[in-house]
């Protein structure tokens, strides 16, 4: 990157933190965002720039935040639902790329994937440590900021010895450099933004609660993640022990004397291990104001996945009820299983964004915020707000959509109203 200001020219530009302006300019200098605004005003801060890139007919966009993907299952694609939640688990252990150079592979088309359509943030979970190695270690120019969770699964003695061997095997390898507030400083050099380490316990009706317990332990301060309250049929395994999942864990001679009738759901059923740290819940496809409560009271932020939960077939999710609980909400797009064939953008933000607008008639400003700085705050915490805005200070990762410039039609609404692609101006990853 140049020690030098580049502008960056367009149409319009919008984040969700209060930019939102036509014929408009984004100032770029050592990897940071310097002003951004109405060209004439831009120009006035920052002078001319030593090189000026007009984007055409666009509207620019802080790059997009992914809350939840699976970017080690790109290389399986889309793939039908039958409606038997336990075939396809088992369908996917059997298609999953094993070997570690697959594994690597995977995860790059996934990255680029991403960072093609606009998205400059994924919070990923890494099922492997080769999975999250790959995302980690991918040269600049090709990488995705965010966080990798690395996952954990099972119940008892040997599943929670596996958990810490691979919990020390990633952190050995790893850099713990996601972006900071103190390289967000004055005068900081070219900022290049690599992701952080997470840990993501898989679901309450696979893992059992020691190793929730072991990644929210005080030691272990780092971002967490977990898939909650996505299935009736995790209600049925946590509330009665009971049912195909029971039936599952069983099968695969996983049950053990731990698994026991909670009484209470998923989300009760985690109470206290939400309280511990910095919880970022996918799903919630079934909770009821009491869960609402708890995920409020324990500052957890839920990531919704529309496009996925409606190929699992569950309907009316609760985000607005969340939303106007205090609940952080946020995008993702779950894995690339789950995206309709022929998708082009399969792991963008914009097909999530459009879903809720065409059919709950959300509004521009509240899709964009969850789809940009909602993400960063249910990754790194509040602090995260301004990283993905149009503010100076904040990393320059740029999006930029096709708009119509003969259209008055507000520019966001524009495009949630298109099928235009997302496409990325600059990424510092
Ligand atoms: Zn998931």
């Amino acid at each position: 990157m140049s020690a030098g200001t580049t502008i960056y020219r367009a149409v319009a530009a919008a984040d969700a933190l209060g930019t939102q302006v036509r014929d408009a300019a984004v100032a770029v200098r050592a990897g940071r965002i310097v002003a951004a605004g109405e060209a004439g005003e831009v120009r006035r801060q920052v002078g001319e720039g030593d090189r000026v890139v007009d984007l055409g007919d666009v509207l620019i966009l802080p790059a997009l935040v992914n809350a939840h993907a699976h970017l080690d299952l790109t290389p399986i694609g889309p793939r039908p639902y039958d409606g038997d939640f336990v075939s396809w688990v088992e369908g996917l252990q059997r298609d999953r790329p094993r070997d570690p150079e697959a594994i690597a592979s995977g995860v790059r088309r996934g990255l680029r994937l991403s960072r093609e359509a606009g998205t400059g943030w994924v919070g990923d979970i890494a099922s492997s440590v080769q999975s999250l190695r790959a995302r980690v270690g991918a040269p600049p120019g090709t990488g995705v900021a965010g966080v990798s969770y690395l996952e954990m699964i099972g119940r008892g003695r040997d599943a929670l010895a596996a958990a810490e061997a691979n919990c020390r095997a990633a952190a050995a390898s790893l850099v713990p450099s996601a972006w900071r507030e103190d390289v967000a400083g004055e005068g900081a050099e070219d900022v290049r933004l690599a992701p952080g380490m997470g840990l993501q316990p898989h679901a309450p009706y696979s893992t059992g609660l020691d190793l929730y317990n072991l990644a929210a332990s005080e030691p272990m301060d780092v971002p967490r993640s977990t898939h909650l309250a996505e299935m009736l049929e995790e209600e049925r395994f946590i509330r009665d022990a009971d049912g195909p999942f029971a039936d599952f864990t069983r099968k695969i001679g996983k049950w053990d004397d731990s698994i026991r009738p909670a009484g209470i759901g998923p989300v009760a059923h985690l109470r206290a291990t939400l309280a511990r740290g910095r919880w970022l819940v996918a799903h919630c496809n079934y909770v009821d104001d009491a869960d609402i409560a708890i995920l409020h009271e324990a500052v957890a932020s839920v990531a919704y996945c529309p496009i996925a939960s409606e190929y699992f077939g569950h309907v009316a999710h609760r985000y607005r009820d969340m939303l106007a609980a205090g609940v952080n909400v946020c995008l993702g797009t779950d894995s690339i299983l789950c995206q309709p064939a022929g998708e082009p953008q399969p792991l963008g933000l914009l097909p999530a964004m459009r879903r809720l607008h065409r059919r709950d008639g959300v509004d521009g400003q509240a899709l964009l915020a969850m789809a940009t700085w909602r993400g960063l705050v249910a990754m790194f915490g509040p602090g995260a707000r301004e990283w993905a805005s149009l503010r100076p200070g904040a990393p320059a990762m740029l999006a930029a959509v096709r708009i119509d410039p003969a259209d008055a039609t507000d520019a966001l609404t524009q495009v949630l109203r298109s099928d235009e692609p997302a496409r990325p101006v600059v990424m510092s990853c």
